[in-house]
């Protein structure tokens, strides 16, 4: 079974078929192999679910790894927290392909999203932004070999990917992984589908996590894959700088009446965003974070 699945994989990219539907695994029932027409119903392992051709996300639990699968190498994206994790990570690579894991990318430096890298081969190349460099030396993360700058272009056996620092934004590491020819772009907690950010938003400054969000505004692709969460388009990405921008607008106006933090929380609402995930449980903190930073503490 796993070998059928590998080998279907494999085909599929040698002939350059269609794009696959999302939720390639669909574990549907058994696939000829040797016929490629067959291929969108190929059995993924359940946590795989393919963007494009070539390109997948990954699912552990809450968290999602973006991977690039050609016949020649994977490139693969956060290990996901724990040496368990990351050893069932391998595993479904290897569920997938016998190509070498030649790269993995740290999206941002938290540990939720990138310990555990001990778990993939000892040959792979670990990648992240300069900026995480600092954070990674008090932490018990696998040290990275090749830090990269505002844009890096990987070649993925054949396969272009580019690593793009839109400046700060969630934090100040954070890559965007841009797959040009598939048109797909994936960021980690910086940006998700009709989500707010995440309780005090790091105490982000919110105006430049903006900023840095009109710049992934400006690449060229369709498929937003946030690292939670559902998959989106370009148009979620303005719709986070939206948010952003009211929120901020609305904190501000509320600071120049003189309100405290206490009666902001307690009488702002944005009733056109109650219906994002997450808005009722960490709305009030989001106000919190832009608070301080709007007020300079
Ligand atoms: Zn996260």
């Amino acid at each position: 079974m796993i070998k059928q699945a590998a080998i279907v994989l494999a085909s599929f990219i040698a002939v350059g078929g269609a794009v696959m539907a999302c939720n390639g695994n669909t574990g549907a029932g058994a696939v000829d192999s040797k016929d490629p027409e067959n291929a969108a119903a190929a059995e993924f392992p359940s946590e795989i679910e393919q963007l494009a051709e070539n390109v997948f996300l990954f699912t552990n639990s809450t968290h999602r790894s973006l991977l690039v699968v050609t016949n020649d190498a994977v490139l693969a994206t956060d290990p996901q927290g724990s040496q368990s994790n990351a050893e069932r990570f391998v595993e479904v690579i290897r569920e997938m392909t016998n190509a070498p894991i030649r790269y993995v990318v740290y999206s941002h430096h938290h540990g939720d999203h990138i310990l555990g890298g001990e778990a993939f081969p000892a040959d792979s190349e670990f990648i992240a932004h300069r900026n995480a460099e600092p954070y990674l030396e008090t932490m018990d993360a696998r040290s990275v070999d090749r830090f990269v700058g505002d844009e890096e272009i990987i070649d993925v056996g054949g396969l272009e990917v580019v690593l793009i620092y839109p400046g700060p934004s969630e934090t100040d590491s954070s890559l965007v992984i841009l797959v040009p020819e598939r048109r797909v772009a994936f960021m980690v907690d910086a940006v998700a589908v009709r989500t707010v950010p995440w309780r005090t938003m790091n105490d982000a400054n919110p105006q430049d996590w903006i900023s840095a969000l009109e710049r992934v505004e400006t690449l060229d692709f369709d498929i937003l894959a946030p690292g939670h969460g559902p998959t989106g388009s370009k148009s979620d990405v303005r719709e986070n700088i939206t948010y952003l921008e009211t929120l901020v607008g609305a904190v501000q106006e509320r600071i120049d009446q003189g309100q405290t933090l206490e009666e902001i929380q307690e009488t702002l609402e944005l009733p056109e965003y109650q219906g994002w995930v997450r808005y009722n449980e960490h709305f009030k903190e989001n106000i919190q974070g832009i608070y301080r930073e709007l007020i300079g503490a």
